[in-house]
């Protein structure tokens, strides 16, 4: 579906489960309170979401959390949603703590790629960042990803004084595999807007200062609005998301919905709208105007910069990144 600003939006973010089982700072802030279970939607009503998304044009499903893998049948439910007439892929993206464990449950199940969240390849940094010293389960996550063939991206969030000096340690990562790794620039929502993230043109910078010139790469990488290069010899290329300091707003192609079936047409405002009333009520009708007036209305862009716009209270744990 073409959005108010001529945008096509035929990517949507799925959120299910507001729970974790890490604790990322600029994430999910100690005080979070969490969403009641009845609250949340049942797997049969995330399915009617994507089944009436796909009949406004959504054909690219991404399962998210909290941690995705954390909620029973997480997998079974993502071979359910590449089921539906209209959706051609289904992705994950996840902390990888439990994915060596799924992996081959989510091979069967279709997954079309793995996005796995790692700022640090140090234990005690890991241990820091995320409140639990489980780098080891990650690893053995990634690997697995990669063995079984799978599409594996790796996210990463540097902050400066914390693990901002492991940019090289990181990046290397696609040097040895082939797998994507994707600097994100930390954004005021959640616990960010206390973390001092790095921008990724400095990052850019240093990288062009070690390695030379980097080459674009145009190969199709995904949904995202990041951007691409390549480095000589390395297997996967590296992609910056910079969320705050380059507005990509006008490529965004997605909406977003959380786990108690809020509509996001954007990060950074709240008000899109909730899918939930109208699903318990059987209609399926209001669910896709619903869905079609968050698309309608989406924003022309994100107000990082301007932090007294924001209206989302949210938290990113809340969301799903
Ligand atoms: N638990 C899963 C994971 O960690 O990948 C999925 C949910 S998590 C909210 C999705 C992504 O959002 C992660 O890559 C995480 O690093 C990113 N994220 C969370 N808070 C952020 C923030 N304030 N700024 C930038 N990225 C953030
Ligand atoms: Fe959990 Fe992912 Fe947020 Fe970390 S980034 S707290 S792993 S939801």
């Amino acid at each position: 579906m073409i959005d108010g600003k001529g945008r096509t939006i035929d990517y949507m973010r799925i959120s299910i489960t507001d729970r974790c089982n890490l604790r990322c700072r600029y994430c999910m802030p100690k005080d979070i309170q969490r969403m009641a279970p009845e609250e949340i939607l049942t797997y049969e009503e995330i399915e009617e979401v994507c089944r009436q998304a796909a009949a406004l044009g959504i054909s690219k499903l991404k399962v998210t959390g909290g941690e995705p893998l954390i909620r029973k049948g997480c997998v079974s439910l993502m071979g359910k949603l590449k089921q539906i007439p209209g959706i051609c892929q289904v992705t994950l993206t996840t902390n990888g703590i439990l994915l060596e464990q799924s992996i081959e449950e989510l091979c069967s199940a279709g997954v079309d790629g793995i996005n796995i969240s790692l700022d640090t390849l140090d234990r005690e940094t890991f241990r820091r960042i995320t409140g639990a010293d489980k780098l080891g389960q990650v690893l053995d996550g990634i690997k697995a990803s990669v063995c079984h063939g799978v599409n594996t991206k790796i996210n990463v969030v540097l902050q400066e004084g914390v693990n901002a000096g492991e940019w090289d340690g990181l990046l290397a990562m696609s040097q040895e595999w082939p797998v994507d790794v994707r600097f994100i620039e930390m954004m005021p929502i959640g616990g960010g807007e206390e973390c001092r993230g790095i921008s990724n043109q400095y990052l850019l910078k240093m990288i062009m200062d070690k390695y030379g010139r980097l080459a674009r790469d145009a190969e199709g990488h995904g949904n995202g609005p990041a951007v691409y290069y390549r480095l000589p010899g390395f297997l996967g290329s590296i992609g910056f998301i910079s969320a705050v300091h380059e507005k990509f707003c006008t490529a965004c192609n997605r909406i977003r919905m959380t786990a108690d079936g809020e509509i996001k047409p954007c990060l950074c405002y709240g008000g899109g709208g909730s899918v939930k009333r109208a699903l318990r009520e059987g209609d399926k009708m209001e669910v896709r105007r619903i869905l079609g007036q968050a698309i309608k209305g989406k924003p022309e862009g994100h107000c990082f910069e301007r932090k007294q716009d924001m209206t989302e209270a949210r938290k990113m744990v809340q969301i799903g990144g």
